[in-house]
Parts: structure tokens; C-alpha cells; sequence
């Protein structure tokens, strides 16, 4: 059984490290970059310059699995066919795409141009090297950094630039960044409870971090962000650096007749995480429309793209043997935001759905947990 699986972000990842050599199963990860990204440390990454990705070559070793470094150009799931960048046309009898996400910039004016986004390395990189940049006494451009979105990635990536603002200010002697949290909806942080979301609030307020809510990004140029709050007029905040982190959708490079997408261009799939109309055909990760016990799509988290991959490496385990397929089935064990330094807040599950609510260090250190975990379940 000839197998790809394409990506080697969490949700590949954990399909891949799943497997063991099996007679009948010959499994190729195909993967742009030689290394896994912590996409969910990626603001550490651009405050701070973190080390956030880790080879995958040594991932790999007691699984079976070969590691094939190419970018994947398309996919044609009617003709069964995968084209990389090395001029390769690779066919498969089974298929695991998560190539995960890109940024959504809604097609407002501008962004796309003039916007920075947080989604791979290269993006922090670029943050981190503009704020050192902003900080030199010989810097003449704006010092306002504007983030439009204020969900996880932009309310994290907020206070940890504030963080990285106050101390590099001390060391230089030079002003402070500004920093502006720009939200359409009326809530920062709509996936936390009320509690939570005013101790993230009070964090963000205290950094001084301006938090305008309810303001749409209507426009952007090299140097200003142009918003707008219902029913008043447009305001001009001049920008050195704007970052839009508020909206994804999954990869377009999957073509197919009889290929369903729902929302955010998610890839519809089954209980098995199977797409109905292409059963060789797995969907994991932020590209899959997966979908909870009752029905709803479940979020596209690095936490749910791990179990996925992890029940489609049984699964193709289990396909190489000849056995039935297992279900997906999701579970949420908690939240966690990162508020800079040892500040985090969310919740984790205890057993009969009760939620333990936590702030703090204790937060932070239930934030760690679940990288180590990732780690340990990868290695
Ligand atoms: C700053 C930030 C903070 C976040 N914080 C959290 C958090 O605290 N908790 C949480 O659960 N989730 C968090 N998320 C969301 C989480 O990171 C994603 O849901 C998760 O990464 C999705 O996993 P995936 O495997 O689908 O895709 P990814 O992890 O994005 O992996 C996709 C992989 O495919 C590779 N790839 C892409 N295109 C190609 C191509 N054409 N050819 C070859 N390879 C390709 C990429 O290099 C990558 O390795 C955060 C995201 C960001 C950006």
C-alpha cells in the first residue's frame, strides 16, 4: 500500500511517528522544510527569537516512514496523482494531506500587500529583526506595531512584543513600541469564558497594549492602518509594522470533482477522517473539516490536528492489516493563552466535563505541559 502523506506539521506529524514498519505499508512523508515548526510558539519566535522547530529526520527513525523534502504544487484526487516542486508526479493507493492553513485576508484592500502574518518561521523571523530594528536610535519610522485580530495568535503574539518592548527599551534607552490589538468582533479571545477573558483583558491593559474591539481593519498601506467602528467615521493609526492573524483558511491545492468544502475552505471528511466521495484519501489537521460528537466542526487547533494524526496512523496501521477502521474521536482537554513571560490563562478538563479554570503561573505551566506532551508523543 503506497502512502503519502503530505505535511509534517502536528497533524502529519502524528500520523507518521504513529506508524511501524509493516509488511504492505510503504509510507512517504512529504514535507517542504527539514524541520517541524511549533506553530504554536511561533509569537515566542518573533518576540524573542526562540528556537521553535525541531528536525524531523530523527522523528522518523523506527517508523518506516521516508522522509521526501519537496513542496507539493497540487494534488488530483481524480487522477490519484501528487506534483512537488521537484518535477516529481507521485501516485499513492492511500493519502494523508495536512498541509495545514494560510492566512485569510478577506481581500481587504491592502493587507496582503503591506501585512505581516505569524504562520511559519520566516513570518517570525521578519517580526523579530523589525522590532530590534524599531529599537535603534537611528530608527525614523513609525513605532507603532498594529495586530488585526485579537484571537489566540494575535493576543499572544501582543504581550509577548510588549514584553520584548520594555526590555529592549530599557537596554537601548530608546522609546517603546506602541502596540494596537485591532478586533472586528465585540470580544478579544472569544473561545475563553467571560472570567478568563477579563483576566487576559486586565493582562493586555496593564502591558498598556491599546485593545480597540469592535473596529474593522478596512484598509492597509506601507505606513497606516485604516479602521473603522460601526456608525463612526474611519481612523488612520500610522504603522512601522502591521500583522493580520485575524483569519485562516485551509490550503488550496487539492483538486477534485466530487471534492465537498465547508467553511474556511475546509475539506469535508467522515468519522474516519476520510473524504466520502475518496476513501483512499485522509484529511487531518486545520484542512479538515472534522467534526465533534454533536455534530459541530471542531476548532482548528494543533491540540485537535495531534489526535487526528494520531487516529489516522492506527488507522493506516490497521488498513495494512486488513482490520476495520477506528473512529475520530475529538476531545478538548483545555485551553491555554500565553499572556507574556509566566502570565497564562485557560482551562483544562477534569474527569465528568468539569472545567478547572486556571490563571497565572499555574496557567503558564499547564501551557508547557502540553508542549512537552506534543514532544514526548513525537519522539
Ligand atoms: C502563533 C500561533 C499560536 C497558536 N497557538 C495555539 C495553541 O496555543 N494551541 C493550539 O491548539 N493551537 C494553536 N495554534 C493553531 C495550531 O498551530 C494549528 O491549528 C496547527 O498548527 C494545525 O496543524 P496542521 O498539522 O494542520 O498544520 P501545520 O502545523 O501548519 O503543518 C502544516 C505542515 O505542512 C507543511 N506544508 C505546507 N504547505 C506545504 C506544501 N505545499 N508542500 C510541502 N509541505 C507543506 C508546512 O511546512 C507544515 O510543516 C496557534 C497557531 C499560531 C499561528
Amino acid at each position: 500500500m503506497k502512502t503519502l502523506i503530505l505535511g509534517a506539521g502536528y497533524a502529519g506529524l502524528a500520523t507518521a511517528t504513529k506508524l511501524k514498519p509493516t509488511e504492505g505499508l510503504d509510507a512517504t512523508l512529504i514535507e517542504q522544510n527539514p524541520f517541524h515548526t511549533f506553530e504554536t510558539r511561533l509569537h515566542e519566535a518573533a518576540a524573542h527569537n526562540t528556537q521553535v522547530t525541531l528536525p524531523i529526520a530523527p522523528l522518523l527513525r523506527g517508523t518506516g516512514v521516508e522522509l521526501e523534502l519537496a513542496k507539493v504544487l497540487s494534488v488530483d484526487l481524480d487522477k490519484k496523482e501528487v506534483q512537488t516542486d521537484k518535477g516529481q508526479t507521485l501516485s499513492y493507493d492511500t493519502l494523508v494531506i495536512g498541509l495545514g492553513s494560510v492566512t485569510n485576508f478577506y481581500r481587504i484592500p491592502g493587507l496582503a500587500e503591506y501585512a505581516s502574518e505569524l504562520k511559519r518561521l520566516e513570518d517570525a523571523e521578519e517580526i523579530y529583526a523589525w522590532i530590534n530594528k524599531a529599537h535603534l536610535p537611528t530608527y525614523t519610522g513609525s513605532r507603532n506595531i498594529v495586530i488585526g485580530g485579537a484571537g489566540l495568535t494575535g493576543v499572544e503574539l501582543a504581550t509577548e512584543v510588549a514584553q520584548r518592548t520594555d526590555y529592549l527599551s530599557k537596554q537601548l534607552g530608546t522609546e517603546k513600541l506602541t502596540i494596537y490589538l485591532v478586533e472586528a468582533g465585540p470580544k478579544i479571545l472569544p473561545v475563553l469564558e467571560d472570567d478568563l477573558r477579563n483576566k487576559a483583558m486586565k493582562t493586555l491593559l496593564d502591558y498598556d497594549i491599546k485593545v480597540l474591539t469592535g473596529h474593522r481593519v478596512m484598509k492597509a498601506t506601507e505606513d497606516t492602518v485604516t479602521i473603522q467602528a460601526e456608525g463612526q467615521e474611519p481612523q488612520v493609526i500610522p504603522s512601522g509594522k502591521t500583522i493580520w492573524t485575524g483569519g485562516i483558511q485551509a490550503q488550496d491545492i487539492v483538486k477534485g470533482e466530487k471534492l465537498q468544502r465547508g467553511p474556511a475552505n475546509r475539506i469535508v471528511v467522515d468519522a474516519t477522517l476520510r473524504i466520502p466521495e475518496y476513501p483512499e484519501v485522509f484529511v487531518v489537521g486545520d484542512m479538515a473539516l472534522g467534526k465533534n460528537q454533536e455534530g459541530k466542526p471542531v476548532p482548528t487547533t494543533a491540540q485537535h490536528a495531534g489526535q487526528q494524526g494520531r487516529t489516522t496512523g492506527r488507522n493506516l496501521m490497521r488498513l495494512a492489516r486488513g482490520r476495520e477502521l477506528v473512529e475520530y474521536e475529538p476531545s478538548t482537554l483545555g485551553e491555554f493563552v500565553s499572556l507574556g513571560g509566566l502570565m497564562a490563562v485557560g482551562w483544562m478538563k477534569l474527569p465528568w466535563n468539569q472545567k478547572l479554570k486556571l490563571s497565572g503561573g499555574l496557567a503558564h505551566m499547564m501551557k508547557k505541559a502540553s508542549e512537552w506532551r506534543w514532544r514526548e508523543s513525537i519522539s
